[in-house]
């Protein structure tokens, strides 16, 4: 089984903890540079920390403390040794961005090397990097890793699908990067161009920066008969890299030596024992321009936690499939539920197609929730049999109405019918603040 670095892959967890907690106090060590960890850090004594655990000790950092300390707040080194900068894709509020020195995107490549390479990719693949690239992380991130692994790399971006379609087929692409949405509709698009998208040499597939279920990932490898390979990483934490599936595809193994993990409850922040569910919490161990401390991810997922090492022989650890962020927990009819466990099940339909969208409505005179759910089937299911169509109708409600509780409208529509993204897809439309 192949390894980048199978020295740090492997380290046994006593030496790698010890890493951690010397990187750590490095780290911390560091951050008093600024002004604002200057302050934060006042009660912090860093050299007492013994464990991994010491870290709790630490104030937790948020996206609003980036924020306040825009633009080059949170730098520990000279301007003039800051070689690149990137930003995060939020949407709302102002841009929270990241620098990085000559050694940062080093490390970062060869963080992105250690996935690509645990995923079985090699040098004699050609990559085609299917996400976009500047001040978003997912296309220079990945770019740096592959061309390190040393694979052909086609930065093609996103965007003119049929241009996509005819690089893979000229050049033999046989691994690719995507968001499972946009990789999803380059399948369609390969269909309605006269192509069975099996046909093509793609042999594996990274699949990241949206979060997308179990159910989504089998739907992608059986249509381009590939592996798909779940990707996690954000701006804050350089971007791809921060964790990866091994072959095993049991849990994203997190690069321990870069980065110190917590799961917290997200209301008390208390921290969670492994196997529990909760907020990511994540230190940077081993970055120059920019280190960051207890950054409160936002995202939801757990630390696998079976009992054993996993079989590559890898020993960070793993965590699960990120379920959602925090703030996309969606309350209908005072039910918490995330987009992620319907997608789940209507995923696991085989008449389904692979887009849909979540509408939340607020009508009628009391004014209550309704939950619809628009979905895209196979043209082979608008033949005229609507006693088929009934029945699919009544089981996919039930099986939505068992997983969320509430009881979802579902609509049906033809292939191509809902609006296609190019990078991330809108899942969810809240029309209950519109009048
Ligand atoms: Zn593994």
């Amino acid at each position: 089984m192949p390894f980048w670095d199978k020295h740090i892959e492997t380290l046994p967890r006593n030496e790698l903890e010890d890493l951690q907690v010397k990187r750590l106090k490095d780290t911390v060590a560091r951050c008093r540079k600024t002004v604002f960890y200057r302050n934060r850090l006042k009660s912090v004594d860093e050299s007492q920390f013994s464990t991994p655990e010491d870290v709790s000790v630490i104030p937790f950092t948020t996206k609003d403390d980036l924020r306040a300390n825009y633009d080059f707040g949170l730098v520990t080194v000279p301007r003039e040794e800051i070689v690149r900068m990137h930003s995060s894709s939020g949407t709302t509020g102002k841009a929270t961005v990241i620098f990085h020195t000559i050694k940062d995107i080093e490390t970062w490549a060869d963080l992105v090397a250690r996935c690509i390479v645990m995923a079985g990719a090699n040098r004699a693949d050609v990559f085609q990097n299917i996400i976009s690239y500047g001040m978003f992380t997912g296309g220079l991130g990945l770019h740096y890793g592959a061309e390190r692994v040393g694979m052909l790399t086609i930065p093609s971006g996103v965007g003119n699908t049929k241009r996509q379609i005819q690089l893979m087929h000229d050049f033999n692409t046989t691994v690719f990067h995507a968001t499972p949405s946009y990789i999803l509709y380059v399948s369609e698009v390969m269909v309605r161009e006269g192509f069975d998208p099996k046909e093509f040499d793609l042999r594996i597939g990274f699949v990241g920066a949206e979060p997308h279920s179990e159910q989504t990932r089998q739907r992608i490898e059986d249509i381009l008969d590939i592996n798909a390979f779940n990707s996690y990483g954000m701006s804050e934490l350089n971007g791809p890299g921060v964790a990866f599936e091994c072959e095993q595809k049991s849990g994203m193994h997190i690069w321990e030596d870069s980065y110190l993990l917590e799961v917290v409850n997200p209301d008390t922040c208390e921290v969670l024992a492994p196997g529990e569910e909760g907020e990511l919490v994540v230190t940077t161990l081993n970055r120059e321009a920019m280190p960051i401390l207890r950054y409160r991810t936002g995202d939801l997922a757990r630390i696998v936690d079976d009992g054993e090492e996993c079989s590559c022989g890898r020993t960070h650890v793993r965590i699960s499939r990120i379920k959602g962020r925090c703030d996309d927990m969606l309350i209908v009819k005072g039910v918490n539920m995330y987009p992620s466990q319907i997608e789940d099940v209507l995923m696991s339909f085989p008449e389904v197609a692979t887009s849909y969208q979540i509408i939340m409505d607020r009508a009628g005179k009391k004014a209550l929730d309704s939950l619809t759910v628009q979905v895209e089937l196979y043209p082979k299911m608008f033949d005229g049999d609507l006693k088929k169509l009934r029945t699919l109708e009544t089981d996919i409600t039930r099986s939505v109405q068992d997983e969320i509780v509430v009881r979802p409208k579902i609509e049906f529509l033809e292939p191509g019918s809902l609006p296609r993204s190019e990078g991330k897809a809108v899942r969810v439309v809240d029309k209950r603040g519109e009048m």
